[in-house]
């Protein structure tokens, strides 16, 4: 069985040469596993809840970039905003003024990074916002307003499914939807460069698709137990 370093070795291997970073996924895994991964030399990681993402951070290096990459409710922004690097998951424009409100508050001296997660699978999916809504909210004087903010792309989660090319297709959407925004929103403006998606079933697709960031978890920690506390 192969080591977490043994994976982020790897990883780091696949990667090099390309313009995809990989962001550990450590949801549901303890702070001694992600030290492991720490001590290969990781330093972005991912968690998908805010009060799981706040109780490791402290337990940690704090020269970790942390990524929040699920679902975030306005009312937790608080418990994030002096310390987050990048809050993938913005899914309206009332949670980013949240989020800019909360950074001012904090006195952040560097902005916060945020990636407009948008809905690229089919199925009735709860969060991400449809590329009209990720047009309006970039329309918008409030978010022109905002100066704690710093959009750096898109995020999508694509369905589950082993069918390759309904996945193709989806990433293939989110990276259409990246190029025209970038093309509408952020000429010249070198920031909004991202497009984070696949996973660990999907991330060499995810790759050949334009990906720039890959979110991968069991592939380098091993499988996730729910019940384990
Ligand atoms: C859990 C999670 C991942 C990683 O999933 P794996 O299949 O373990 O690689 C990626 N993105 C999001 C949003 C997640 O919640």
């Amino acid at each position: 069985m192969s080591t977490i370093a043994d994976n982020i070795l790897y990883f780091d291997e696949r990667l090099r040469n390309t313009p995809c970073r990989l962001v550990a996924v450590t949801k549901t895994h303890p702070v001694e596993k992600i030290m492991e991964a720490y001590d290969a030399g990781h330093r972005l990681f991912g968690e998908n809840k805010v009060q799981e993402l706040v109780e490791k951070r402290e337990q940690l290096p704090h020269d970790i970039a942390w990524h929040l990459i699920g679902h975030l409710q306005t009312n937790k922004v608080k418990y994030i905003a002096s310390f987050i690097d990048t809050i993938q998951s913005v899914d309206s424009l009332k949670l980013l003024a949240e989020i800019n409100r909360r950074a001012e508050q904090v006195n952040r001296t560097f902005p916060v990074n945020c990636m407009l997660q948008i809905s690229i699978a089919d199925e009735e999916t709860k969060y991400g916002m449809d590329y009209e809504e990720a047009v309006a909210l970039l329309q918008s004087d409030e978010y022109r307003n905002m100066h704690y903010i710093r959009i750096t792309g898109v995020m999508g989660i694509a369905t589950n499914t082993d069918d390759q090319e309904k996945l193709r297709q989806e990433f293939r959407y989110l990276r259409s939807c990246f190029e025209k925004l970038r093309d509408t929103f952020f000429i010249s403006n070198p920031d909004f460069r991202e497009i984070s998606m696949g996973m660990t079933s999907d991330w060499e697709l995810a790759l050949e698709e334009g990906s720039t960031m890959i979110r991968v978890g069991s592939g380098i920690f091993g499988a996730r137990n729910y019940l384990k506390k």
